[in-house]
């Protein structure tokens, strides 16, 4: 559920909402990042398109059009104009292509470190390392029972949820 300008739209997946980003705002930003790439190419007109999955149920009030996966290439070919000569497409197409994989590049760099990051902390959980401050884990007593927590509490206040 959601309306064109607002930051979140809500989304019931079996009865549990959730909250999801504007995707009508996120493709905005898409289509200012393809704009930023493309300049060489001003006659280019951009036509945003919200695609979800058959499982989505839409209760959205938009100008932008948001469909189901099985409309997608009918919406597609109800654009028929041609802006774009043959070449200049597929010269655009091999640009978005590089770019993309580039971008991939960078996802994973960014996903590869992350995974790190999380192997990093498990290495010094461990060895009874404390992760944010390196001092000494021990054993606590809590309300709810014991707990793994940081020596330095509560200067530092890790702690291990069993
Ligand atoms: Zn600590």
């Amino acid at each position: 559920m959601g309306d064109e300008y607002g930051e979140y739209w809500t989304q019931v997946i079996y009865k549990r909402k959730e909250k999801l980003f504007n995707p009508i705002r996120q493709n905005y930003g898409h289509i200012q990042a393809l704009k930023q790439n493309l300049q060489e190419y001003p006659e280019l007109n951009y036509v945003p398109i919200i695609v979800f999955s058959i499982n989505a149920d839409l209760k959205i009030k938009t100008n932008t059009r948001v469909i189901y996966t099985v409309k997608l290439l009918k919406t597609i070919k109800e654009f028929t104009a041609e802006t774009i000569t043959e070449q200049q497409k597929e010269e655009i197409y091999s640009k978005l292509l590089a770019l993309n994989v580039r971008d991939k590049e960078v996802r994973t760099q960014h996903v590869e470190g992350i995974h790190k990051k999380k192997a990093d902390v498990a290495n010094q959980v461990s060895a009874n390392i404390c992760p944010k401050c390196g001092g000494e884990l021990i054993m606590r007593k809590g309300k709810y029972g014991d707990f793994t927590g940081c020596k330095n509490y509560p200067k530092c206040r890790f702690t291990i949820s069993n």
